[in-house]
């Protein structure tokens, strides 16, 4: 049951959301450009460590550089286990501190340090935490899109992959949970566990705006196609879902399930993975009403596209958008990431890679 508690909106206004701008280069521009990149990680000794949602020329470096592409958590795996000393996080904020989180002894680098979120940036961490004082009988649950410093607060971090199971443990034990900072994916995780859940009041900027009316008129263009959701969209867009999945859960689906089109309602940047994985097959972006006035992102995050080939080479070559955070910070940070991975140790099976944003 959801508590009856006002809670404001905390999604971020649109006048706050950049436009999405994509760097366009010509291709021996970027020829030359990946060329130096190749050679910077070379001597630093780096790895890059890309998003899905990232530009395909990244995630292709990424690849080609023995670094990796994956969601979040994954990401700061990878980055655990790689001998690097130098990570370079192409992603949002929120990913570069996880990665130093799980990672402190190491140099996180980012293209740019603008690369935010609206989850992120929709959770302040000062007035998320008076509010968790004033609910003290509440198990503080936030997704990974949120600050170190969001998490220093909180009692577990989940992934969107995770999130049902680590619910439905605390409801078992009799727990009430504050849930920030997705409403839609705390919405779907209390649907599917009628836990206690009071909801902060936050929105993915690029989720949001899938179009639930729209996607049954192009269903219906499309009778055989299989819809894969991301969680982070509204529930009239779950509704439609055959599978609400992670973005590494889309790409499993897409591989696993016997269709030959798909209807993809996540940030379009995850196409080049999934044509990698499943050639040959027909990929449909979920409708977000048009490139219209009420679409700013067009299902392509503003703050991935900030991550370049320029500034990437710009950053390696200056050391410059080093993820720097409090030691007191990352110790209390860890203390919710680390209860992920033990509860999904205790039930063995791997949370890794089955990430989340
Ligand atoms: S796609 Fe949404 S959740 Fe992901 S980084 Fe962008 S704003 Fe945040």
């Amino acid at each position: 049951m959801s508590a009856a508690i006002e809670m404001r909106d905390h999604r971020l206004p649109p006048e706050q959301v950049p436009e999405t701008v994509v760097e366009i280069l010509p291709a021996a521009e970027r020829a030359r450009i990946s060329a130096r990149i190749r050679e910077l990680l070379g001597q630093q000794g780096a790895v890059v460590v890309a998003h899905y949602y990232t530009d395909p020329d990244l995630q292709r470096l990424a690849d080609e550089t023995a670094g990796h592409v994956s969601d979040s958590l994954d990401m700061a795996r990878f980055g655990h286990d790689s001998p690097a000393r130098t990570l370079v996080v192409c992603g949002v904020r929120f990913m570069g501190e996880t990665a130093k989180i799980l990672n402190p002894e190491k140099r996180v680098l980012m293209p740019t340090l603008e690369a935010e979120c609206s989850l992120d940036l929709g959770c302040p961490a000062a007035e998320f935490s008076a509010f968790c004082d004033q609910q003290p009988d509440r198990t503080v649950v936030v997704y990974a899109n949120t600050s170190a410093a969001v998490k220093a607060r909180a009692d577990w971090m989940v992934t969107s992959s995770s999130a049902v199971e680590v619910v439905s443990f605390l409801r078992d034990r009799g727990e009430k949970i504050l849930w920030a900072p997705d409403r839609y994916l705390g919405d779907y995780i209390q649907q599917q566990t009628g836990a206690d859940m009071l909801l902060w009041q936050g929105a993915c900027v690029v989720h949001e705006e899938f179009k639930g009316l729209e996607l049954a008129e192009l269903r219906a263009k499309h009778p055989g196609a299989k819809v894969l959701v991301h969680p982070e969209s509204p529930a009239s867009v779950i509704r439609q879902a055959d599978v609400v999945a992670s973005t590494t859960g889309i790409i499993r689906a897409a591989r696993e399930l016997d269709a030959d089109t798909f209807i993809v309602a996540t940030d379009n940047g995850i196409f080049y993975k999934l044509q990698q994985a499943v050639p040959g097959k027909t990929l449909i972006e979920a409708p977000t009403a048009g490139r219209s006035a009420t679409c700013k992102s067009c299902a392509h995050c503003p703050w991935m596209a900030m991550n370049t080939l320029t500034r990437l080479q710009r950053t390696l070559e200056t050391g410059a958008n080093e993820i720097l955070l409090d030691p007191a910070v990352i110790e209390r940070a860890q203390r919710p990431i680390k209860r992920l991975l033990n509860f999904a140790g205790e039930r063995r099976r791997t949370i890794y890679g089955a990430g989340d944003a």
